[in-house]
């Protein structure tokens, strides 16, 4: 047995690097990861091949240890040749997502050190970081001191949990879930559809309330809508607004809605996935008033505070609700400090082991200061108004309405044609693709009222005006070649 043991702790060691060989192991690392950073603004953003074949098929997990650099040589020509550059300066389609290196190195120091912040007991100041970072994005939100929240992998669980919330808040009862009326607009993000389902709330009532010409909830559609509801002895349960659209990047009337969801006491949920973080500059805290009268907020670093893709946050107004919904064994829950804001992640989220997703945000947050992305996120609304003042001035351009935010929609229409709607929609989709083929930029498209119309997303933290000009360098060449 001691023979034994001997052999396997042997085999067990390996998987402790010495310091030489973590020496080694980094200096691969970042050599490549420093390569990969210096051809990035030459790369092709975009290589649309989903390939016939899985290249993975032939390259099975390995009993044997294989070589670093022979596995990154691989990561390179089996990942990185297909698809969208997420990272790169180049996106402007979709939402973007970021990759600022600083949260990489937040990532790797979470990783090697890898405390448990599931449980405040386990890490206590690895859980005060993550709770100072919620009470200071709650803070940009003019969120009262009560408020909880919970840093999540994404949007799409952050709303999942702030339906939750809203669930368990109510006195709604299962069996009563098809009088409960929710109530959203068609420029919703699917992901609150998603969530309202996977919370068991399929059966329920959605309400869709029809939106004026710039895409926004008409309050008093609303409004009516919840007395008819409530007359028909209908529960109306919450509000879903948008602060960012992930069509137009529109926000929707945040106050209007917010004294509406106030006076019938209906629990009101604003999606700011895209657009909320842009509260961090002046312009944008003054076009998201009102997001401060909404229950549950959800919004995303990895897409407004340009870090890599794993990085979303909730936040509730009132943290009783939030941990009533969430707590699940009673004994830890008489151990939380609500005066000191010492509340476990796992007491308000769906999830007990975690990544201790905070350090990335608290050292990218840290290392460059408030400052820096407030600049950057100035920077991408200005882009975004320079965008469209560029595009008026290209003949046949149709733009859609002025970016509240960094999303510009516009299509082409040649002057004076006799083309019908749908060879116009053919022509845009062309267009679309050609400029997609250049491969220095990639954006997408979305319909509106019928009409193909190109999409613009300005939010990557690369993306500066040469890039724009780019675009518009792409854009207008293409179109000659159209025509
Ligand atoms: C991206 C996005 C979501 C979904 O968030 P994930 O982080 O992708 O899960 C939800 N709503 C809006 C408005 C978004 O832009």
């Amino acid at each position: 047995m001691l023979k034994k043991l001997q052999e396997l702790e042997n085999i067990s060691r390996k998987l402790e690097p010495s310091f030489k060989q973590r020496q080694v192991l980094n200096k691969e690392i970042t050599n490549y990861t420093n390569d990969f950073l210096a051809s990035m603004p030459d790369a092709k953003m975009y290589v649309d091949d989903t390939g016939t074949e899985n290249p993975f098929d032939n390259f099975p997990i390995s009993e044997k240890p294989l070589a670093l650099d022979f596995l990154l040589k691989k990561f390179d020509d089996l990942v990185l040749n297909s698809g969208i550059n997420a990272s790169s300066q180049g996106h402007l389609g979709y939402v973007p997502g970021g990759g600022i290196y600083a949260a990489a190195l937040g990532d790797y120091l979470a990783n090697v050190s890898n405390r448990y912040t599931g449980m405040f007991f386990a890490s206590p100041s690895g859980v005060r970081m993550e709770n100072q970072l919620i009470a200071w994005f709650a803070s940009i939100f003019d969120y009262p001191k009560t408020a909880a929240g919970n840093i999540t992998s994404g949007g799409s669980v952050a709303s999942l949990t702030a339906v939750i919330t809203a669930r368990e808040s109510t006195e709604l009862k299962a069996k009563d879930f098809d009088k409960a009326v929710v109530y959203l607009s068609e420029e919703m993000h699917h992901a609150s559809l998603k969530a309202l389902h996977l919370a068991g709330l399929k059966e329920c009532i959605k309400r869709y309330i029809p939106c004026d010409q710039n895409r926004k909830i008409i309050p008093q559609e609303l409004e009516n809508q919840l007395l008819s509801d409530k007359k028909e002895g209908l529960k109306p349960f919450m509000i879903i607004a948008t602060a960012g659209t992930t069509n137009c990047g529109t926000i929707d009337p945040l106050e209007a809605i917010g004294k509406i969801a106030q006076k019938h006491r209906v629990w009101y949920h604003i999606d700011g996935a895209y657009g909320g973080l842009f509260a961090l500059c002046e312009e944008g805290k003054q076009k998201l008033k009102g997001i401060e009268l909404s229950d549950s907020l959800v919004i995303d670093p990895h897409k407004g505070l340009f870090l890599p893709f794993g990085t979303g946050m909730v936040l509730v107004k009132d943290a009783k609700k939030m941990l009533a919904a969430h707590h699940f064994t009673g004994t830890y829950f008489q151990d939380i400090d609500l005066e000191k804001g010492e509340y476990s992640p796992a007491d308000v989220s769906v999830e007990l082991s975690r990544p201790f997703r905070g350090l990335k945000l608290w050292l990218a947050l840290q290392l460059h200061g408030a400052e820096t992305f407030r600049a950057c996120l100035e920077e991408k609304l200005l882009l975004a108004k320079y965008f469209y003042d560029e595009l008026s001035k290209i003949e046949g351009i149709e733009l859609g309405t002025f970016p509240d935010l960094s999303i510009v929609t516009y299509r082409y229409v040649p002057k004076n044609t006799q083309l019908k709607l749908k060879e116009i929609n053919k022509l845009n989709e062309k267009l679309n693709q050609a400029i997609n083929s250049d491969g220095r930029v990639f954006i997408s498209s979305t319909e509106l009222n019928g009409k193909f119309t190109l999409r613009s997303a300005i939010l990557s933290f690369r993306t500066h005006k040469e890039t724009v000009d780019v675009l518009l360098g792409i854009l207008k060449a293409k179109i000659k070649e159209l025509i």
